[in-house]
């Protein structure tokens, strides 16, 4: 939570990045980023962190976290981030901070009954 507050202070331009998010890697390294916010329909900063991560080279995450670059509060991952997160990182575990109490939830409780590419149809 620490990162993602630090970028979204220091790099966060408010009328295009509402949001920065941070990641743990496998390897304990944090992976950074914020939402790119546009009309049409810009990334979240979940997703970003996830391709700055790619980028680096990283693709195990095992936790995540995004917070408001207005006041710094957590904000819970949109139903999009949600159904990525499960599906590239169904092991992942989210920061959420429901009536003020932050919990560390696996993403799967996050999105129960999530749609899978697997399932009978
Ligand atoms: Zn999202």
């Amino acid at each position: 939570m620490a990162a993602a507050r630090r970028v979204a202070e220091e790099y966060a331009r408010p009328d295009v990045h509402t949001v920065a998010a941070a990641a743990r890697a496998g390897d304990g390294r944090i992976v950074t980023a914020v939402n790119v916010y546009h009309f049409t329909g810009g990334p979240c900063a979940e997703l970003v962190v996830i391709g700055a991560a790619a980028g680096q080279g990283v693709y195990e995450l095992t936790a995540m976290v995004a917070v408001s670059s207005r006041d710094m509060s957590v904000v819970p991952p949109c139903g999009r981030c949600r159904q990525v997160l499960i599906d590239y990182f169904p092991g992942i575990e989210v920061l959420v901070q429901p009536a003020g109490r932050l919990e560390r939830l696996p993403i799967a409780e996050l999105l129960p009954g999530a749609f899978s590419r697997s399932a009978p149809r």
